[in-house]
């Protein structure tokens, strides 16, 4: 083989290029012939071309790329790297391809005989191989592990596949350094070492891999990444790296980088000093921003010629940080303090956004945006202000302690809040999610705050919110108390909040309205009447609430469920049943599965997608944000940033009344009873509409007939709560955010993709269903999913025993909170009825003799079942003196 490095084009790859991916989106492969051929004019001899993308037809589109650059002689006459996760794209696009091909990728993953089918296939068509360094194992992460697998793969390809050494190259994976996890450290040493081993052992074979992972803790530092990528090329090139997979346009000659960038990046590759990453982080931050010489970006250089404070302005407003550091160092040269720069021009564009945000004019996910620009200027300005002696940046407006409160586990609400409050000059301690009632009222003593915030996603937590308005009130507390999140209403803070603590209790119902009532409390002149009138409005709820007759409202217990429907049961015996796990199940298949409509609601952006896109007011909001999201999801699939664990069961079962007993079979045989519990509409119903309980649709014990139910939980994590934590500490929320709710929606996009497997191929009761995901989100199939602590079955209790069924914990790595939530948060779980009627309502309310009849069920005492089911209950349950034990 030749001794000469072969350099890989990278950018016809749609998960690594949103340019590409648009082109290939937008039909224009005239531009993505550009592409390719750029790259060529740039150097590189081979290309490597990928289609994976959920909106692709990824099969189609890399034959149609193919069969183009087969009619340009100039393209067609480098070697082609044919890369896809999919067998069937490699295959299809092996076959267009006239010239050498190479097919990237094939692994040890699921062992070796569909590596050696595919590599016999590959052989025959005439084409090399890449073999990533993957078995059943999982990845290697270790030269010894990486270096195993070469050789395994290498002695199979050529005994048994036919391979010549020549045709085969390694590719033992490059990951991120970097990323303040530890382990992550040595992965940079891990590949240039195995690399040296791979060619001592086979030298004919070539070593190649994916440059631009390295650097990925430094998106958006295009220096910094250049220089990381030309010193690791650098080593691992010594070592006896033979190709690589690179913008051949953006590598620098190593004698001309900056010599302390240098080492500092040198330092972090070769893990030569624990502290190397900090010091090229803070390092990094002098160059963040410093692009412009390869960006391609229009708007970038928009006005580079104004003067600063404009052009600190504009950043902000638009909310681009790709000069905001070295813009506000010139500010900063200019003025006495940088006080001055915090106080003037950027307080100015910050206003300004309050103001378009305000006036409807910006959405919030543009205002988190030009947080992130204010934060790092900020960040910037510190370390100047430090060696003045000054106490930090401007004095704050006021100081708002937020949190989730115990037991709870969501906050991307609750953080948005948070930002756009910073954003107006409010300092915002936010003590993150689980938060016991204790440690928020001691920050808030600590810091002398002016007002709390509480937030909180599911019903228990409206609880713990009482609990800690009633503990203020005994502390002696006398600011405001925030509420917000979604199972809060101005109803349940008027009836049950406001009262427990008399210095106003606000509920604020949309994250846009905080800043208005924040500012409010805050004023001298207006606070006092504001409040005045919050707590009459709450007063007239209360009273219309106590107005109502203390009889039962609905129909006695008896009565609906001789209302219950009259159901037939055409039962389909499942194909399988028992419990199935799965891990690390493909993020790319489960992202064309998400509903991305939820996805603008956790932004506050409300609308359906995709109309939203085009949306007069808010298109141009949405479409940026939806941008976004899809490159922080190719780069999350791309660098492994979630884990899909997942958990399924079908079980024989028969309804018992409300209940439906389980009957899953012990390895021993015998069948371990388990009941699952649930409640009856009792509402008055008009004409014959039935009173309905999800345990209709299981047939019921005395007619004898088998029947079944199945339960799931699903779980997206692999770090996101840390991976988000590392960019809120970066300054950056939006990602922050950003990758937070891409999990949640990862999460329920998994639970629609197994729901779908169990309809066709695990139950199994309709194996022909074709349904694209538009019908999916539409619910166009037979059977439901209902989920514990939903309208149809609110007793969030009954997650431990659906986890237990499961056993959840084990398989997805999930758990529950004293208030029954899921963590990690991105999780969702619940039960499959496939009964062709069964349909998703909502109980309403129920009467005491129900909690009386589902307390004895249950095995709790009475007190502890109104706790648990209060936002169902009908009328208002005295209250012990002693609150019950919730653990019970
Ligand atoms: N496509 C949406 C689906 C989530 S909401 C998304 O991606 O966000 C729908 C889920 O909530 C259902 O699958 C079910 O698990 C639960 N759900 C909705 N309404 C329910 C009800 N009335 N009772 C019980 N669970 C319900």
């Amino acid at each position: 083989m030749s001794s000469r490095f072969i350099n890989v084009g990278e950018r016809t790859n749609v998960t690594g290029s949103a340019r590409f991916r648009k082109l290939i989106q937008a039909d224009d492969y005239t531009e993505a012939l550009n592409v390719a051929r750029q790259q060529i004019e740039n150097g590189a001899q081979i290309i490597d071309i990928n289609m994976d993308d959920g909106l692709i037809e990824s099969e189609q589109a890399m034959v149609t790329f193919l069969n183009l650059i087969a009619a340009e002689p100039d393209i067609a006459r480098v070697p082609l790297m044919i890369d896809s996760s999919k067998w069937s794209v490699l295959e299809a696009g092996l076959k267009c391809v006239q010239g050498k091909s190479i097919v990237n990728s094939l692994s040890l993953k699921e062992g070796e005989a569909p590596f050696l089918e595919q590599a016999r296939i590959a052989r025959r068509l005439g084409a090399a191989v890449v073999v990533m360094g993957f078995d059943e194992g999982g990845q290697a992460e270790t030269a010894r592990h990486k270096v195993d697998i070469a050789r395994r793969a290498h002695d199979l390809l050529v005994s048994k596949a036919g391979f010549a050494p020549d045709d085969i190259i390694f590719d033992p994976n490059i990951f991120a350094v970097a990323t303040g996890i530890e382990a992550h450290d040595d992965y940079g040493v891990a590949f240039i070492e195995a690399t040296r081993e791979i060619r001592r052992l086979m030298p004919r074979c070539h070593v190649s891999g994916g440059v631009s992972n390295l650097s990925f803790s430094f998106r958006g530092n295009e220096v910094v990444r250049r220089a990381m990528h030309s010193v690791f090329l650098y080593h691992a090139i010594r070592a006896g790296m033979t190709m690589a997979i690179v913008n051949a346009g953006q590598i620098d000659i190593l004698d001309a980088l900056d010599p302390v960038l240098r080492e500092a990046v040198e330092d972090v590759i070769l893990n030569r000093n624990p502290a190397a990453t900090e010091k090229l982080l803070t390092l990094a931050q002098g160059y963040h921003g410093q692009s412009a010489a390869n960006a391609t970006g229009k708007q970038k250089d928009e006005g580079r010629d104004r003067p600063v404070e404009d052009r600190l302005n504009h950043a902000l407003v638009n909310g681009i940080d790709t000069h905001i550091v070295a813009d506000t160092e010139e500010a900063r040269l200019q003025v006495d303090r940088p006080l001055e720069i915090i106080e003037g021009p950027l307080m100015d564009g910050m206003n300004k956004v309050g103001d378009l945000f305000g006036s409807g004019q910006m959405f919030l996910p543009q205002v988190v945006k030009s947080a992130r620009v204010m934060k790092a200027a900020v960040r910037h300005l510190e370390p100047f202000m430090e060696a003045e002696k000054k106490s930090g940046p401007a004095a704050k407006r006021g100081t708002i302690v937020m949190a989730t409160v115990q037991g709870d586990v969501h906050d991307i609400g609750k953080n948005i809040v948070g930002i756009v409050l910073q954003c107006n000059n409010y300092e915002v301690v936010d003590l993150g999610v689980m938060v016991p009632a204790a440690r928020i009222l001691e920050v808030a003593r600590e810091v002398d705050a002016d007002m709390i915030g509480l937030s909180g996603l599911i019903t228990p937590s409206l609880d713990r919110m009482v609990e800690v308005a009633r503990e203020m009130t005994r502390q002696g507390f006398d600011i405001p108390l925030l509420i917000g999140g979604a199972t809060t209403s101005k109803k349940h803070t008027a009836l049950k909040i406001a009262p427990e603590y008399a210095h106003g209790v606000v509920h604020i119902d949309d994250a846009s309205r905080a800043v208005g009532v924040v500012s409010t409390l805050l004023s001298e002149e207006r606070r006092d009447a504001y409040l005045e009138s919050v707590a009459s409005e709450q007063e007239v709820v209360r009273n219309g609430h106590e107005k109502r007759p203390d009889t039962p409202r609905g129909m006695p217990l008896q009565a609906a469920r001789d209302n219950a429907p009259k159901l037939d049961h055409g039962v389909v015996r499942p194909k399988f049943t028992g419990t199935k796990a799965f891990d690390h199940y493909d993020i790319g298949e489960i992202a064309r599965f998400i509903d991305w409509t939820p996805f603008f609601h956790a932004w506050g952006l409300r609308g359906a997608y995709p109309r939203i896109l085009g949306d007069a007011d808010k298109g141009e909001a949405a479409t940026a944000l939806f941008e976004n999201a899809r490159s922080m999801l190719a780069e999350g699939i791309d660098q492994g940033w979630f884990r899909a664990r997942a958990v399924i069961g079908i079980w024989p079962a028969a309804s018992r009344g409300d209940d439906v007993i389980v009957k899953p079979l012990l390895e021993t045989g015998e069948a371990q009873e388990t009941r699952l519990h649930f409640l009856r509409q009792q509402g008055r119903k008009s004409g014959d509409r039935p009173n309905q309980c999800l345990s209709d649709y299981i047939v019921p014990e005395e007619i004898g007939v088998e029947d079944w139910i199945g339960g799931f939980a699903v779980a997206i994590d692999g770090g996101v709560h840390e991976r988000a934590a590392r960019f809120e500490a970066s300054g950056d929320d939006y990602s922050a955010i950003m990758i937070k709710a891409l999990a949640d929606r990862l999460a329920e996009a998994f639970a629609e993709c197994l729901h779908q497997r169990v309809r066709r191929e695990f139950w199994a009761y309709a194996p022909d269903e074709e349904l694209d995901n538009d019908a999916l989100i539409a619910e166009a199939y037979r059977g439901i999913r209902p989920a514990p602590g939903y309208p149809a079955c609110p007793d969030h209790t009954e997650k431990a025993t659906l986890f237990d069924l499961l056993d959840a914990e084990k398989a997805c790595g999930a758990k529950l909170t004293e208030s029954f939530a899921i963590w990690p948060a991105s999780a969702v779980a619940g039960y499959y009825f496939a009964h062709p009627k069964a349909r998703y309502f909502g109980l309403g309310h129920i009467d005491r003799d129900q909690v009386v009849d589902y307390a004895a069920r249950k095995g709790w005492s009475i007190g502890v079942a109104e706790k648990w089911l209060r936002p169902c209950l009908s009328y208002d349950p005295v209250e012990d003196s002693k609150a019950p034990d919730l653990a019970a």
